[in-house]
């Protein structure tokens, strides 16, 4: 589904992503883990086309998104994507926030959007939650709102930054249980996280980065159980 070559990213001199190569499967979780500052968010951003890149190329679905000449929107509209801040907007409601973007982007009818908005807040457990303003709402509830937006205009594939990392530690597990869900349903995700044990239960294939460079990957045994370097067992010593 998206596919990195050799992408350098540089902010003023600074090289924050070094030659990064990723390869993502349809209907896998790749997630992305490694030191505050290692480049996560900015691979992320980068995936989604908010950075430009300083060299190499991404593609989505076998187009090259990186092309100067390619519809960036177009391509935005088929990445779904949530931050560590839910970013809901304060004066609307559960439902106007998540049809917003399928019909003003998507040029959806109302009635359509709002039967897609009712079913997946149905299927994440809000239900009842349609008509309620986001401060009205756990921070739980407010990114699993958010989940449900970034889902509303079907994409391809979904990109997930510190989903819980503003969370108070018991609503963790509601928002790690719908990410969980989602890949049962075989969506197509790439996740930053600080949480070792998520990665390891959810994730196809870890990454991780260490300034700017994937220093290491493999499979969730592979690189918990037997890392290969040794700044990944140190990482994972801190941490674990
Ligand atoms: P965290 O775990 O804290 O979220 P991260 O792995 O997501 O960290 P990034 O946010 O990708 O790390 O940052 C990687 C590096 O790039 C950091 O050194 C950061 O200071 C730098 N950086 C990120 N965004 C910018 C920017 N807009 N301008 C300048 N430097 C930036
Ligand atoms: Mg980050």
């Amino acid at each position: 589904v998206l596919r990195m070559e050799s992408v350098r990213k540089t902010f003023g001199g600074s090289v924050v992503l070094r030659d990064v190569d990723l390869a993502v499967a349809p209907h896998t979780v790749t997630a992305l883990i490694g030191a505050s500052g290692s480049g996560k968010s900015t691979l992320l951003r980068c995936a989604n086309l908010l950075e430009d890149i300083d060299d190499g190329a991404i593609w989505l679905d076998g187009e090259e998104i990186t092309d100067p000449r390619v519809d960036q929107d177009a391509v935005r509209r088929r990445i779904g994507v949530v931050f560590q801040a839910y970013n809901l907007f304060p004066h609307m409601s559960v439902l106007d926030n998540i049809t917003l973007g399928p019909r003003r982007v998507h040029g959806a009818s109302r009635a359509e959007a709002e039967e897609r908005a009712r079913g997946l807040l149905e299927r994440l457990g809000l239900g009842d939650k349609a008509d309620a303003y986001p401060d009205r709402l756990s921070g739980g509830q407010q990114q699993r709102v958010a989940i449900v937006r970034a889902l509303a205009v079907r994409p391809r594939l979904l990109l997930l930054d510190e989903i819980t990392a503003a969370l108070d530690p018991e609503l963790v597990g509601e928002v790690l249980e719908v990410v969980r869900g989602l890949k049962d349903d075989g969506m197509t995700m790439v996740l930053a996280t600080h949480e070792m044990g998520f990665a390891r239960d959810v994730a196809d294939q870890i990454c991780f980065l260490d300034g700017g460079v994937v220093l290491e990957r493999g499979t969730a045994e592979q690189v918990f159980g037997d890392p290969q370097q040794e700044r990944t067992r140190r990482f994972l010593r801190r941490i674990v």
